[in-house]
């Protein structure tokens, strides 16, 4: 288990301070977060982070995960995609088989605690299930640019019994909600598995055995195979880099248990990647691993996130603290990150061309991806570190708990 001392060196000694600071009147008290998937997306790889160095600091924070059956998980997909924008078919039996789970989860969970933290849409119903006797948040960490209205509008019935929503970007607040609104920017652990400098031998061992041949200029994008991802795209930014230089590309995912539509585009891909190489270049992975994340990451020339949509998009965090030039869409949270041709390029999703030819102009220029991954990484240490995101969580646990 890491402490906050282990961040000496890393940040400064006066914001381990600050932190130590704001959490002496949060002692013992007992924060309950809440989410759908222990692994896989960026929400478990926030809380694996935070929960334990919040313990560390004195504050009793827990974390239970909220199951359900697959049709349960299905709808959530839907209703995730529609808060994305998606339409959605919003029938009374998807209605109630969705507030049903949060009815079996109050059977067997005491929720005593001084404050609840409810991440995403999955569990968000629980409130009603519960004799509320403490704060509760809803930190939402899906880019809501444009939610479906009627959506939207059913799960308000939840929400405005929330004390406090929590956004990743100010483009998400929402002027037709009464409840008070904050915004808070994820970021990523610097000596997680996934992020710590790692020694050389031990990522060319893992690029090796997940059979990645490092011979070439390597462009990947690592992200769950869901469709706001768009890995098909990059397949086809891939096509159009490929007719300017030999190069190779990994498209490398996991699946989230509470994303059922994975496996499904996990195969269009690795098809479509079939048709479009046949000399081995372009590889499709699909396994949870840190450290081959780690070692894809910083063995990268280019690092792509062609999503759609995007709530914040840790992987594009991580990327740029490895020193990585990154080639990223310009919607959701990767605005926040990325200021374009200063720490990385940011394209139009739709513009395929426009994305291979950032890519291209990486790839041909070493001056240049030096540069933007100098100040990627300096981006990340300023804004993007866990250590700020544990003040962020402090300040809003002193203002709703005490
Ligand atoms: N991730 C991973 N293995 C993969 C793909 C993704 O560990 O094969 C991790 C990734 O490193 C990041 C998180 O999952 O930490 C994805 O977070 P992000 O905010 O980018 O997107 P989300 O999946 O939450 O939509």
């Amino acid at each position: 288990m890491r402490s906050l001392d282990d961040y000496h060196g890393i940040v400064s000694d006066r914001q381990i301070y600050e932190i130590y600071q704001k959490a002496r009147g949060l002692t013992g008290k007992h924060v309950l977060c809440i989410n759908s998937t222990y692994q896989g997306g960026g929400v478990a790889e926030l809380l694996s982070s935070v929960v334990p160095l919040m313990n560390d600091l004195g504050v009793d924070m827990g974390w239970r995960i909220l199951h359900g059956n697959p049709d349960f998980f299905t709808i959530t997909k839907k209703f995730h995609n529609a808060l994305q924008g998606a339409e959605v078919n919003l029938t009374e039996m998807k209605k109630s088989l969705y507030v049903r789970a949060s009815q079996d989860f109050k059977v067997y969970t005491h929720i005593d605690h001084d404050c609840v933290v409810i991440h995403d849409p999955q569990p968000l119903p629980l409130v009603r299930c519960c004799r509320k006797q403490q704060p509760w948040i809803w930190r939402c960490h899906i880019d809501l640019t444009d939610p479906n209205k009627e959506l939207w509008d059913y799960l308000k019935q939840y929400l405005l019994r929330y004390d406090l929503m929590l956004v990743s970007n100010t483009r998400y607040l929402r002027e037709d909600l009464p409840v008070e609104q904050q915004v808070v920017h994820p970021a990523l652990d610097p000596l997680s598995p996934k992020n710590i400098e790692i020694p050389e031998d031990l990522a060319e061992r893992y690029l090796e055995k997940f059979g990645i041949p490092t011979d070439k200029p390597l462009i990947t994008q690592i992200s769950r195979f869901d469709t706001w991802k768009d890995p098909e795209g990059v397949l086809d930014v891939y096509q159009e880099v490929e007719k300017e230089m030999d190069c190779r590309l990994v498209l490398c995912g996991s699946m989230a248990t509470d994303d059922p539509e994975g496996q499904e585009i996990f195969e269009r891909v690795e098809r479509k990647a079939a048709q479009l190489s046949t000399n081995g270049d372009v590889i499709v992975i699909n396994s949870e691993n840190n450290i081959l994340v780690n070692a894809l990451q910083r063995a990268s020339d280019v690092v792509v996130q062609k999503s759609l949509r995007e709530g914040f998009g840790l992987t594009v965090t991580e990327a740029l603290w490895k020193g990585r030039p990154v080639v990223a869409s310009a919607v959701g949270g990767i605005g926040l990150q990325i200021t374009d041709g200063e720490n990385g390029f940011l394209v139009d999703p739709q513009d395929i061309k426009g994305c291979a030819d950032r890519v291209v102009q990486i790839l041909q220029d070493d001056g240049l991806a030096r540069r933007l991954g100098k100040n990627a990484k300096r981006t990340v240490r300023e804004k993007f570190l866990i250590t700020r995101l544990l003040r962020d969580w402090l300040d809003v646990l002193n203002d709703v708990i005490l």
